[in-house]
């Protein structure tokens, strides 16, 4: 009786595994709750997930750290895929900055999506005008894992500073940060995030607060000697107490995956988001003025993953 028990309980595993088979799960690295990414993750989920009868692929984006977190998990194959900042990839490919002694040699290159200006937000009381006038002061410099954290560790290298020079390096994170900066428990935030988007305009909205302008010889050299940066404006007027366009430099938020992942998989992802553009921009006003030819070379420095170039391929794009 036990025995025939035994038996049907394997036979009904093994069908389950049968039926279950054909599924295939995937993850895409994000970001914060209030970024940009956790809407690029959700948004490309929606639409793969439409094809989930007849392609099998199941799609979920949890909220992550942001770019390094995400890099470092597809590195490990705990995701799939993720969102990066263009320098970010830059680095992970080709093992320097963040990533020396640890090269991601199987990271690949699906598609760019929005600019991200390095965005910097103070307190109107705190008196700051410009990042220099930041020395001294509370700032949050992020959390560790995040794009901005490791991208204003560049900035402060390059302009002879670390976090010392600061009177408080705190490490909220994005959703954390709009309300430190309300509470007046730092003077300023900063956010590598695609505009407009929902996490600076609660920082604007809560307390006086201005977007200060990134400039000044370490940045023009920056960007001079770095393809993957590039001058950036804030246009005004976006947010609250900021009238006039802001100058600072940016990356572009960028969309990767490992080598280990299967052509087909990334040529179903990749088609889902561009058989349905026009939705997919539609998705966040950050993606509005997107274009096919920019995303599929701007900001990409690992090689692009066969599967996605398949579809450009047959799209007539390359
Ligand atoms: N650029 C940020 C990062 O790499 C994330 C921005 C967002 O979530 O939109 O961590």
């Amino acid at each position: 009786m036990n025995y025939l028990k035994t038996l049907s309980f394997a036979g009904a595993m093994a069908m389950a595994t049968a039926a279950t088979a054909e599924e295939r799960f995937i993850t895409i690295g994000t970001g914060g709750q209030t970024g940009v990414y956790f809407v690029v993750g959700q948004s490309i989920c929606r639409l793969v997930n439409r094809d989930t009868p007849t392609t099998g692929i199941k799609c979920t984006a949890p909220s992550t750290g942001g770019s390094i977190a995400n890099i470092n998990a597809i590195a490990a194959g705990d995701m799939d895929m993720g969102v990066a900042q263009s320098d970010w990839q830059y680095h992970a490919y080709n093992g320097s900055s963040e990533f020396e002694g640890k090269k991601v040699d199987k990271l690949r290159a699906v598609f760019s999506v929005h600019g991200e200006p390095f965005t910097v937000v103070a307190r109107k009381d705190s008196g700051a005008a410009s990042f220099d006038d930041l020395f001294g002061k509370r700032v949050n410099v992020g959390n560790p894992g995040s794009g901005q954290r490791a991208t204003m560790e560049v900035v402060l290298n390059a302009m002879g500073k670390s976090d010392a020079d600061f009177a408080l390096a705190s490490e909220l994170k994005p959703a954390e940060q709009a309300a430190a900066l309300g509470d007046n428990k730092v003077d300023a935030i900063i956010y590598t995030v695609g505009h407009p988007n929902g996490s600076i305009q609660e920082a604007t909205s809560t307390v006086e607060a201005v977007l200060l302008p990134v400039t000044g010889e370490a940045i023009d050299k920056l960007v001079a000697d770095n393809a993957y940066y590039a001058k950036a404006t804030i246009p005004g007027g976006m947010y609250a107490g900021t009238d006039n366009d802001v100058e600072t430099f940016g990356v572009k938020a960028t969309f990767v995956t490992s080598a280990d992942v299967p052509d087909e998989v990334v040529y179903e992802v990749v088609k889902a988001v561009f058989d349905n553009f026009d939705r997919f921009k539609g998705l966040h006003p950050a993606f509005a003025n997107l274009q096919e030819a920019d995303m599929i070379a701007d900001g990409l420095s690992a090689p692009l993953h066969p599967g996605a170039e398949k579809y450009y391929k047959e799209r007539g794009w390359m």
